[in-house]
């Protein structure tokens, strides 16, 4: 077995009365939790997460992909989490190269508007010290027109330059879970958690719904940690009715990089509320993002976006570049995510609110939610700290590094394309070697503008808990949302990949065909109603 946990027959255990009792239950697969399920196993606790959807299926698949400070929170004074921040990137870099990678942004200045070119300097030096890097500096117009052509030269006074760094999310999180897999954990998606189980007031485990058998199963385990993000509340609210999210989505268009190319990040801050947009590469495309707003729909509904961020985006990106205006007609997919923010106080501006994580501890049941994807490991540690009184001594801690290090280079892997070899080995770890040894050379080529390609997509199908056909095309790559038309010219070689490896029959293939043109034009292309 090189991949995942085997789901029908894990399942198959726990109804014969087999692997009911754990150490640690995560409940949520997204990046938070993973990090503590991997946290968890590297300190020898027998730990399981379950998802009640794909993993990554929340926020952590519609995040800005960023792995980042975040200038706006050192703007706003908060040193302790931009300083942990960097720290967590740096470290990211360090250990999954091709996953994590380095990024240039320029933050452009205009006339009238803060922070201007001082006020950026003094934040990028406090920025840089507290990583421990030194990678700033001005550049005038002529250098940054360089960057971005056809930038509206009115009232510009050049940017600052910095580095931060870009993720594909989705990946991190199944990297993350992959690696804890590889040392004895488990994960089950598309099992929700229905409720806690209790025993004398205290939390002692889960029924988890087992949709094949229209039933339920209790598992009981010594903690269980809630990591639900956005729908953090709903669990907590069986042992504690306050509430402490609030969802704020936050909404990204993608174009054609045709229309567009960019190989940085250009930042900006939009016209009317002067928050900051990015305009970056992502995948071959170029992507324009992000909103910031409450999110009022219900929560078991995929986010989207809407016609007022659409006109948001596309209106600050046609200010910025007058010679190359855009229209929904150029838009090749859209997302969007909901921020589980710790606040609860409407009213307040949202990009006020403070983006830090909590923990909260209520008989038995630890919640952590909150945060960003670039603090998942501090906030795994902080989680499992909390779980600590109800479970025994944690093993020591064998190796420094989150990941497990693949025990081959980039050079080694593949002489003639490291640079490819290094996006493979940070994506999938030791497992890029059997990747390739899986697969011909013709699945090796790159899909469209994308750096994806089909031996991907057939590890995926075979060793990536794959159920549905939007897992492949949305989450375990990003297929669907990067090539035009959800990436329906792939369906023929899909088609048969699913077929060989997954027995998929003529109307199987169709109903996962009609369930993802379902979910795309609903959640990810544009509102239908302009
Ligand atoms: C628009 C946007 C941009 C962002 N950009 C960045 C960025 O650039 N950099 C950065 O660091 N951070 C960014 N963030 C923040 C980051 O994405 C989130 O903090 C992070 O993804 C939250 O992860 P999570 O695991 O806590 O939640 P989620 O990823 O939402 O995972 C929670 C999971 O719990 C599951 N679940 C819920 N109820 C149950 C149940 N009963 N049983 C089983 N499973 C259940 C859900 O299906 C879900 O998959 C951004 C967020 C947004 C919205």
């Amino acid at each position: 077995m090189n991949g995942f946990t085997d789901r029908q027959q894990l399942l198959a255990e726990m109804r014969n009365g087999e692997s009911l009792d754990w150490d640690i239950i995560v409940v949520g697969g997204g990046i938070t939790g993973a990090g503590v399920l991997r946290e968890a196993r590297r300190r020898g606790y027998r730990a399981l997460l379950l998802e009640q959807q794909d993993f990554s299926w929340g926020t952590s698949s519609r995040s800005s992909k960023m792995v980042h400070g975040g200038l706006r929170y050192l703007a706003a004074g908060d040193l302790k989490l931009t300083k942990e921040s960097v720290l967590e990137r740096e470290r990211l870099l360090k250990e999954a190269p091709g996953l994590v990678d380095r990024i240039a942004f320029y933050f452009t200045f205009r006339k009238g508007l803060f922070p201007g070119r001082f006020a950026m300097t003094v934040i990028l030096a406090i920025y840089d010290f507290l990583a421990g890097i030194k990678d700033h500096r001005y550049c005038n117009n002529e250098q940054l027109l360089k960057q971005f052509p056809g930038l509206d030269k009115a009232n510009l006074k050049g940017a600052s330059y910095y580095t931060d760094a870009m993720v594909d999310d989705s990946r991190l999180v199944m990297r993350v879970l992959q690696d804890s897999i590889d040392d004895g954990a488990q994960a089950l998606n598309y099992t929700k958690v229905t409720n806690l189980l209790f025993e004398n007031d205290k939390v002692c485990g889960v029924a988890i719904e087992d949709v094949d058998n229209a039933s339920t199963i209790e598992l009981r385990a010594s903690a269980v940690i809630n990591a639900t993000g956005a729908w953090a509340d709903r669990l907590r609210n069986e042992v504690n009715s306050e509430k402490r999210i609030r969802p704020l989505r936050g909404s990204h268009i993608i174009i054609p990089k045709s229309l567009y190319p960019v190989s940085n990040v250009m930042t900006f801050l939009h016209q009317d509320d002067k928050r900051g947009v990015y305009v970056y590469p992502w995948e071959g495309t170029t992507v324009l993002g992000t909103t910031d707003l409450d999110h009022a729909e219900d929560l078991d509904i995929e986010a989207s976006i809407s016609n007022q961020e659409t006109d948001y985006l596309l209106s600050a990106f046609n200010l910025q570049f007058p010679n190359n205006q855009l229209t929904r007609a150029d838009v090749i997919s859209t997302w969007a995510g909901v921020r589980p923010v710790i606040g609860a106080e409407q009213g307040k501006n949202p990009s006020k609110e403070r983006r830090d994580h909590a923990v909260w501890s209520d008989n038995g049941l630890i919640t952590v939610s909150g945060g960003k994807l670039t603090t998942f490991r501090l906030i795994a540690l902080d989680a499992l700290n909390a779980a600590a009184d109800s479970l025994a001594k944690p093993a020591p801690i064998s190796d420094d590094s989150m990941f497990i290090t693949p025990a081959i280079s980039a050079d080694d892997l593949l002489p003639d394309n490291p640079q490819w070899a290094q996006r493979l080995l940070g994506r999938y770890g030791k497992k890029a070697q059997i990747l390739l040894a899986e697969s011909n050379t013709h699945e090796h080529v790159s899909l469209g503008e994308t750096e994806f390609c089909l031996a991907e997509c057939l590890w995926a199908i075979k060793h990536e808990a794959v159920e549905h056909l939007d897992d492949l095309l949305l989450r375990r790559t990003r297929l669907g949302m990067c090539l035009p038309r959800g990436g329906d010219v792939l369906y023929p070689a899909l088609k048969a990949i699913f077929s060989a490896e997954r027995h998929w029959d003529d109307g199987r293939w169709e109903t996962e065909v009609t369930r993802y043109e379902a979910i795309w034009n609903s959640y990810y292309s544009l509102p239908n109603n302009p």
